[in-house]
């Protein structure tokens, strides 16, 4: 059989209030193009959104990066993004960083998840969309899920599982080429936790049973700012896992979600705030945040997919929302100061850069020892 192709192309190309969420006019444009697209280029697709982003989800057996596949939401996003001029919402094309598609939209500013599979007899998987957050946002998640027994017990329980997981994790920091490594859990644990714990600059972009050799996980390491060369918003990312049997089971790869870590995001993307699960289809409220992620399960079999499941609209993660919130709004009480703000070295900072230079000529040297 034919290996099966799943793709996400996500863009923002405008919202309606500020970076809320897009208008049901642009979806439905690219509801109907994904519509008119099944059969033929796509075997199957589903058209979702988080926060201001879109989402396609696209079945297909052309492989990853195919053009045509790539060509087709990119003028989808192009529609959309003229459905946003016409209603005058905010932010209309502002992924499309260039102004022509040139074979992938890769380096063109929507974010890719991509997995070429060997579909198995039942095949259960994840689709994540993050919204005012950085793809370092899934680090931690990933890391729980595909390496600690203390979120994953089928680490023990599972021959398979077991025999651990190779993590391709991307230095997101280095322009040009991709700069990448691999390491191997449990052996390298230290040595991905090292790396892991600084987001902003390296990133999962796969994970790989050691058992069978097969990807349980693709995500997305776009940074827009390396593609535009400045602040042009945040980076939100999506992710594709494969879930049960040889890999992780659904439960495990989401409770680490309940853990709401603290991720860069929220106010014109500066800030450090927890990441709040939501349910399909959610706006943007508080603060420009907080950051947000949205999940939809499905099971494909023969390339079509079945109805999305809304995970986090279960009951149980409404406790985990007001928990956020609390989280959320005790970090804002501190305002501008600290940890509250990104590393100075993240490219948002701008306007504070400015002030800062003309600040440095009015430093004087007082005379006499330093006092520190
Ligand atoms: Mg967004």
């Amino acid at each position: 059989m034919e290996k099966l192709t799943l793709s996400v192309i996500k863009a923002d190309v405008g919202s309606i209030g500020g970076h809320l969420r897009p208008s049901h006019a642009m979806l439905e444009r690219v509801r109907n193009r994904a519509a008119a697209c099944k059969g033929s280029l796509l075997i199957d697709a589903y058209v979702g959104s988080t926060g201001d982003d879109i989402a396609l989800l696209m079945t297909h057996r052309h492989g990853r990066g195919n053009s045509d596949v790539h060509a087709f939401a990119w003028n989808a996003f192009v529609e959309a993004t003229s459905i946003a001029r016409e209603q005058g919402l905010y932010g209309a094309g502002q992924d499309l960083l260039k102004d022509a598609f040139s074979g992938n939209v890769r380096g063109l500013g929507p974010a890719v998840a991509e997995l070429e599979i060997e579909e198995r007899p039942a095949e259960p998987f994840l689709f994540f969309a993050a919204d005012k957050t950085d793809p370092g946002a899934f680090n931690l998640p990933l890391y729980l899920a595909f390496a600690d027994p203390m979120n994953t017990p089928g680490l023990m329980l599972s021959p398979e599982l077991s025999r651990g997981f190779r993590f391709v994790i991307m230095d997101v920091a280095h322009t040009g080429q991709d700069r990448v490594i691999e390491l191997q859990a449990p052996a390298q644990l230290h040595e991905i936790a090292a790396l892991l714990r600084d987001p902003e600059r390296y990133v999962v972009e796969s994970v790989i049973s050691v058992a069978t050799g097969e990807q349980a996980v693709a995500a997305c390491t776009t940074r827009l700012h390396n593609i535009a060369g400045k602040y042009t918003g945040k980076d939100d990312p999506v992710m594709l896992v494969r879930v049960q049997k040889n890999f992780p089971a659904t439960g495990e790869v989401l409770a680490p979600y309940a853990l709401a870590p603290l991720v860069g995001g929220g106010m014109r993307g500066s800030h450090h705030m927890p990441l709040m699960p939501v349910p399909l289809e959610c706006g943007v409220s508080y603060f420009d945040g907080p950051p947000i992620v949205s999940c939809a399960a499905f099971c494909v079999h023969d390339g079509r997919l079945t109805e999305p499941q809304d995970v986090f609209a279960h009951p149980f993660w409404n406790r985990i929302r007001d928990r956020v919130t609390d989280k959320a709004v005790d970090l804002r009480r501190q305002g501008f100061f600290g940890a509250a703000m990104l590393p100075m070295a993240e490219p948002e900072y701008t306007g504070i850069t400015t002030i800062l230079d003309r600040l440095q000529p009015s430093f004087t040297l007082r005379p006499g020892p330093a006092s520190h």
